[in-house]
């Protein structure tokens, strides 16, 4: 069969395979093809593809009330407000579409927080190879390598230092600086955890200085780690934190959430068209009543064990490097191999996985993976590597 693929704009290097359904951690193409999905749309598919709690809250909001407006209350939005409120350190929600738009919302947010309390202070501690979304102010902020030579005029106002580095935080502070924003754990930049001492450290120090923590947890959070969010396995709450991927399952909602102290947007200062849509937040009620259900992250956090000790073993096989990352966000390095050419293999043997570095290979299956299917996942990757 011929596709156009030429009506599309090339933004990434994408195998010539249409995608046609997916169950769990499966997908299928057009030609028939099964693959196992260890990436699940890049840790945005938390129960893998339409799992039924998902597509029953899609089918029976559609068939109420697609899209109220903005400027009216909707009851799914309402209530996953109060379940984000009631399971985390935050007091108040503002929903939006992407994790870049979230984090645009944090950022005015601290502006604005800046403008009102810190004499106009504007300036964010961002991080090397950190990963913050694609808008023009998100690529500024985040620290992907030759990021900083595109696109130019950049959004100004973004001081990026070594992660793990709290000299380099302390140093790069100055009375314009008004908030350090950080990954817990760099996603992107290869499954990097922040150290627990640097975290704990950040955190008293923005105290201190009267600084703004903001957390970016929209690949980390709605269970990723094994954890609701991965600021509460380092024991450090921010002042804003904000969410994506996963916390739709599927699909295109995020967050930023914010305690009461910090909460300063009056009527006006963000919005957006989608904002608080009903389709997206009912599978977003959804989606976390299934997380908050007894005995579920403790399977999350079964699954990672299973998973790392996997990875472990044929690594040591194989000679590789070693395993990083908590709960079902893993990587393992690959060390002189090419992971780009193992992701290829893998995917020939009908098994989907991401290098998002040369030599890493980054793991973020469906929240409820089976085991047999991660002891299936290990068998193929064997074969990439072999
Ligand atoms: N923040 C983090 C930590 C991410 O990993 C990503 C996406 O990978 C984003 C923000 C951007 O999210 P989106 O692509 O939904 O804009």
């Amino acid at each position: 069969m011929k596709h156009r693929f030429t009506a599309l704009i090339p933004i990434a290097p994408r195998p010539a395979t249409i995608f046609t359904e997916g169950t769990g951690s499966w997908l299928s193409d057009s030609e028939g093809h099964r693959y196992l999905d260890f990436v699940q749309g890049w840790a945005v598919n938390t129960l893998g593809h339409c799992h039924p709690v998902i597509v029953e809250a899609l089918q029976s909001q559609a068939t109420r009330l697609i899209n109220a407006s903005p400027a009216f209350y909707n009851q799914p939005m309402v209530d996953l407000a109060e379940l984000l409120v009631a399971n985390s350190a935050f007091d108040q929600v503002f929903f939006a579409n992407s994790g870049a738009e979230a984090n645009e919302g944090a950022v005015k947010l601290a502006r604005k927080w800046g403008a009102i309390h810190r004499n106009g202070a504007f300036k964010i501690i961002t991080f090397e190879n950190g990963f913050h979304g694609r808008t023009l102010t998100m690529m500024e902020a985040s620290g992907k390598p030759n990021w900083n030579k595109l696109f130019a005029p950049k959004t100004p106002g973004f001081i990026k230092v070594p992660y793990n580095n709290l000299d380099a935080v302390v140093d790069a502070i100055d009375d314009e600086t008004v908030a350090v924003m950080l990954e817990p754990i760099q996603g992107e930049a290869g499954v990097i955890p922040a150290n627990q001492d640097f975290l704990h450290a950040i955190r008293k120090l923005t105290k201190e200085k009267n600084l703004l923590l903001i957390f970016d947890e929209v690949q980390t959070g709605m269970g990723r780690t094994g954890s609701l969010f991965a600021y509460q396995q380092y024991g450090v709450e921010a002042d804003i934190m904000t969410l994506g991927k996963g916390i739709g399952g599927g699909v295109p909602l995020s967050a930023m959430l914010v305690t009461e102290a910090v909460s300063c947007f009056e009527p006006g200062d963000q919005g957006g068209t989608y904002n608080g849509n009903p389709l997206v937040c009912a599978a977003g009620c959804a989606l976390l009543k299934t997380l908050l259900k007894p005995g579920f992250l403790k399977s999350v956090q079964a699954s990672s064990l299973h998973l790392q000790q996997g990875l472990s073993t044929l690594a040591k096989h194989y000679g590789l490097g070693g395993v990083r990352g908590r709960g079902l966000l893993l990587a393992l390095d690959t060390l002189q191999r090419d992971a780009t050419a193992i992701t290829k293999q893998a995917f020939d043997h009908g098994l989907l996985i991401n290098a998002p570095r040369p030599n890493t290979l980054r793991f973020m299956p469906a929240l409820n993976v089976s085991l047999e299917e991660i002891d299936l996942m290990l068998n193929i990757l064997d074969k990439a590597v072999k």
